[in-house]
Formats: C-alpha cells, structure tokens, sequence
C-alpha cells in the first residue's frame, strides 16, 4: 500500500485554442479541487507558459513530452546537454528554464502514434529527472496482449526500461517525483474502464515489482495512477481501492467541474 498523497493529472492532449484554454483556466481557479490532493494539469506545449502563469496554486503544470537525445546507435548518456539541432522538440532543459514542474513521459499515444519504446522512455524518464522534473510515466498494455495473459510482463518491462535507466549517482532518483500511471490501452478515451479488481491488482504488481528490483523504501512512496475513461461517475468507487494513489484523466479533464469532482474522489 502506498502512503504518498493522493495525485490527479489531467491530460489535455491536442486539444483546445486560445479562448478555450483561457475558459478552462478560469473555470478551474474558480471551481474547488479539495486539499489533500495534488493536481497537475497538462496543456498543449504552447499553452503552458499561459497555465503557468493563469492557474491558481497549488494546481500544477505538466508539459505532455519533453525530447532527450536518443538514436539506437548511441546509447550513452547525454546529461550535458538536450539542445541541438532536433527541429520541432523541447527539451527537458527548457522546461526547467521555463519553470514547470512537471511532465507525462511514455503516455500509450506518444508509444504507438510516434514510435517510443520502452529504452527512449526509460531515458526520458531519467533525463527529466537530471533536470529537476517531477515525472508521470505511463505504462500499460493492449487488450491483445491483456487477452493473451501477457499484461505483467509488458508492465514490468516498461519500468525495467525506466530502473535501469535511473541512477541516483546521477541525481535521477525515483522517490515521490517519479509518479507511475497505468493506462491500459483498451480504456484510453474508449468509455470502458478497467474494473476496480484489475486496477487493483495491476497496482499490486506494480508496487511488488518495485518493492523485489528498486526498494522497499520506493515501492510505498510511490504514487500509482490508473487511467482509463476516468469520469465523475466511476472514480469514487476506484478510488477506495488500496494501491490507487490517483488519476490520470484525459477526456473528463476539459470540463472544469467533471475534473473537480474526479480530484476530490480520495
Ligand atoms: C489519458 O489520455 O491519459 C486518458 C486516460 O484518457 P481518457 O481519460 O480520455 O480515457
């Protein structure tokens, strides 16, 4: 069982314009997210330094990806630096420079649409913490491989990328700032969310395999999210459960009110 606070994110993905990301600003700095939660709101890379200065503390900004220099070539460490000549990426640096807290990493979007794999996240993941980020790193499998009884092993191969990649030497240490959100993919934005049972037992196994290969000390500080089709409805029954330590919620995260509700459910 975890013992960290309770940890909602909202996901805006490619979503919004000027006027509806100012609304939605507005609407949450006026609503109530609660205490006793933290809350982490992910815009669109051109609408975060909006949010960063518009939102209302203590609700926090996320950036939804942010670049390291990968090629499967070369696969040394490159801490000095992540600028360069890498058109259309933002790197973990200049979201440091710029002041925000937060980043998702390895969300199921970013892993089939643009091709990441477990290494390049694994090294995101270590990378952003280098820089001082606080990371959601997401993991989760398909319903393919969840109907062939594979959804541990997948799991567990994605954080095997990401603790093989942190190296508290070089200051990329788990401990409260590495968040794990279990997403599987058969729930992202398709109105079926896992059962509070399978959650349950996914967080289990997540929290046993970080207890059996990083320690026993991260396996409880650990926060472990579920995401899936994540509404006003079903997350107060998901949250009762043990091992979940929050959400993470795309499509209810645009609704100022919906996403209220969902933040308050622990
Ligand atoms: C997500 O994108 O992280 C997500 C969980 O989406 P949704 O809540 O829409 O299923």
């Amino acid at each position: 069982e975890g013992t960290g606070r309770f940890i909602v994110g909202g996901n805006w993905k490619c979503n919004g314009d000027r006027a509806s990301v100012t609304a939605l600003i507005e609407a949450l700095n006026g609503g109530d997210v609660g205490d006793n939660v933290d809350v982490v709101v992910a815009p669109p890379f051109l609408y975060v330094d909006q949010a960063l200065s518009e939102l209302k503390s203590p609700m926090q900004v996320a950036a939804q990806n942010a670049w390291v220099e990968y090629t499967l070539e070369d696969e040394t460490h490159h801490y000095d630096s992540d600028s360069g000549a890498f058109t259309g990426e933002v790197s973990a640096e200049m979201l440091e420079d710029m002041g925000v807290p937060w980043v998702i990493l390895g969300h199921s979007e970013r892993r089939t649409l643009l091709g990441e794999d477990d290494t390049m996240v694994g090294k995101k993941v270590a990378h952003a913490r280098f820089h001082g980020l606080s990371v959601i790193v997401c993991v989760g499998e398909s319903l393919e491989q969840r109907e062939a009884g594979a959804t541990m092993d997948v799991i567990f191969k994605q954080l095997r990328a990401v603790a093989d990649e942190i190296d508290d030497r070089e200051h990329s240490s788990w401990g409260s700032q590495v968040v794990i959100a279990y997403e599987p993919i058969w729930a992202i934005g398709t109105g079926k969310v896992a059962t509070p049972e399978q959650v349950q037992a996914v967080h289990a196994g997540i929290r046993q395999w970080l207890k059996d290969n990083v320690s026993e000390e991260v396996s409880k500080a650990t926060r472990i999210q579920y995401g899936g089709s994540v509404n006003e409805g079903n997350c107060e029954t998901l949250a009762r459960e043990s091992d979940i330590d929050g959400f993470l919620v795309g499509g209810a995260s645009l609704d100022a009110t919906k996403f209220a509700q969902i933040c308050k459910s622990s």
